[in-house]
């Protein structure tokens, strides 16, 4: 899949995304080394805390499948269309430090341009032992 039908299938997976409390849908794909697709939504909790980012929740789930290595995130939201790029958060950059993603593909709103970034740019100096 090229970066656009990555980003095209992150906003179809936002479609699925339950997030009654800020109305922020947010859909992610990983791709793993084998060229597996796998797609997450963001589901939030009445805890807060309890959320899960839409790139949390693909990677869970690549990882549940036995995914171990994964080389492109692409995250997409699909209402906001007045924010400058659906941007991982810490959290998240460091859940795809664990699984040695190479490049993240972000975008925002329907019809905004793909935006690609290499890992090392967006976690530099990440967590590792
Ligand atoms: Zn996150």
């Amino acid at each position: 899949m090229n970066n656009e039908e990555l980003v095209a299938a992150a906003r179809e997976a936002a479609e699925y995304s339950y997030s009654p409390y800020s109305n922020f849908r947010v859909g992610a794909v990983v791709v793993s080394e084998d060229g597996e697709v796998v797609s997450g939504a963001n589901i939030e909790n009445a805890a807060f805390p309890a959320t899960s980012c839409a790139e949390a929740t693909a990677i869970a789930a690549a990882a549940s499948k036995g995914v171990r290595k994964m080389t492109t995130v692409a995250v997409a939201c699909i209402d906001a269309t007045d924010v400058d790029g659906a941007y991982p958060c810490g959290r998240c950059r460091q859940i795809m430090s664990e699984f040695g993603v190479e490049t993240v593909l972000v975008t925002a709103g329907p019809g905004s341009e793909v935006r690609e970034h290499g890992f090392e740019e967006l976690l530099p100096y990440g967590f590792d032992l």
